[in-house]
């Protein structure tokens, strides 16, 4: 599943458990495998969808950098929260950007594994991923919105 979601996710659970960020963090990586159970768009690996794969991720990645910004930047009494939320979130899909980046992937084999065994992915479901995106975000940013008005 595209990062970006994972980080709307990982805001929506923050903002949701933002007095515990120990326990947004265990959910946001909870998240993040019970998303990535779902039919999501992704390619075969191997080096034939490689560039392919690349094209996407890049945007991927500047729209999930772009969301942590939108979201927890004014989250304010919460940001701890909702950023525990979106690391958690998004921890298990480091091995991507360090396998580009720094050519090493820290994720322990038997995780990795197990990450990639668990994936229901499909080249034609970019639509959905789309959709999801909006969702999340809407929700996250609701809760947010919600948090700063009655959060101490
Ligand atoms: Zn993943």
């Amino acid at each position: 599943m595209l990062v970006t979601n994972h980080v709307a996710a990982g805001a929506a659970i923050g903002a949701l458990l933002h007095r515990r960020p120990a326990l947004a963090f265990a959910a946001g990586v909870a998240s993040h495998l019970a998303m990535d159970c779902l039919p999501h768009w992704g390619l075969p690996r191997g080096p034939e969808s490689h560039a392919s794969f690349l094209h996407v991720a890049k945007r991927d990645g500047l729209a999930g950098l772009a969301a942590i910004a939108v979201l927890a930047g004014p989250a304010r009494n919460l940001r701890t929260g909702v950023l525990a939320g979106i690391a958690g979130a998004t921890l298990l899909d480091v091995d991507k950007p360090a396998k580009h980046f720094f050519d090493h992937n820290p994720v322990p084999a038997p995780i990795q594994d197990f990450h990639e065994r668990i994936q229901r992915e499909a080249p034609h479901r970019m639509r959905n991923e789309i959709l999801i995106a909006a969702g999340l975000m809407g929700l996250s940013g609701l809760l947010v919105a919600r948090g700063r008005r009655t959060a101490p």
